[in-house]
């Protein structure tokens, strides 16, 4: 496959990023799976997650690069500071979107090709305010995929379970988590909290 049919994939998690795989090679895209969240709290989740998508990866023949060029402690003094009491879906979550969408813009810009993000896998999840952080970040490299249509949280769903992946329970900063664990979240049964 040709470099111009590349396409970065900022993948929120193995999860997610499986649908959107999918997706992308039946637009004739061969997706390089980019793992840039430095909002995922603690250490242990972050690298749990990143080894299940390390191993989707894998199993799809797909690229895989992790970013480690940002720390946590930069994402809570850059995007949660002043906003820790902020709900899901709420301000906190937009500029998290904008920090990780700026990091996978960076890596697309290196790599010469454009990015998308997996994050609008999720029901939980407003792809019109992800397409705004993407535009943002990356400007026209941004490719705005809604991948939640076509039945795309579903099918995130049925190949997690085929490959066995994990699934977390929370979105990904320790926030969520806190929030989750409160019972403060109040999502839907069967839902998953990231995307
Ligand atoms: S809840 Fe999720 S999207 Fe919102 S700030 Fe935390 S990790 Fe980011």
């Amino acid at each position: 496959m040709g470099e111009a049919s590349k396409i970065l994939l900022h993948a929120c998690c193995g999860p997610c990023a499986s649908a959107c795989i999918e997706r992308l090679r039946a637009e004739g895209l061969e997706p390089v799976v980019f793992y840039s969240n430095a909002n995922i709290a603690p250490d242990g989740e972050y690298r749990h997650r990143r080894d299940e998508a390390r191993r989707l990866a894998g199993i799809m023949g797909a690229e895989f690069v992790e970013d480690t060029g940002a720390s946590h402690a930069e994402w809570r003094e850059k995007v949660a500071r002043g906003f820790e009491d902020a709900p899901e879906g709420g301000e906190r979550c937009r500029r998290c979107f904008e920090f990780n969408l700026a990091r996978a813009a960076g890596q697309a810009a290196r790599m010469g090709i454009g990015f998308t993000t997996s994050l609008t896998v999720s029901p939980h999840k407003r792809s019109a305010t992800v397409f705004e952080a993407g535009r943002a970040a990356g400007g026209g490299a941004f490719r705005p995929f809604d991948f939640k249509k076509r039945d795309g949280f579903r099918r995130s769903v049925t190949l997690a379970k085929e490959f066995g992946l994990y699934r977390q329970d929370y979105c990904g900063c320790e926030f969520s988590r806190r929030d989750r664990e409160a019972g403060a979240a109040g999502r839907p049964p069967g839902g998953t909290p990231n995307g």
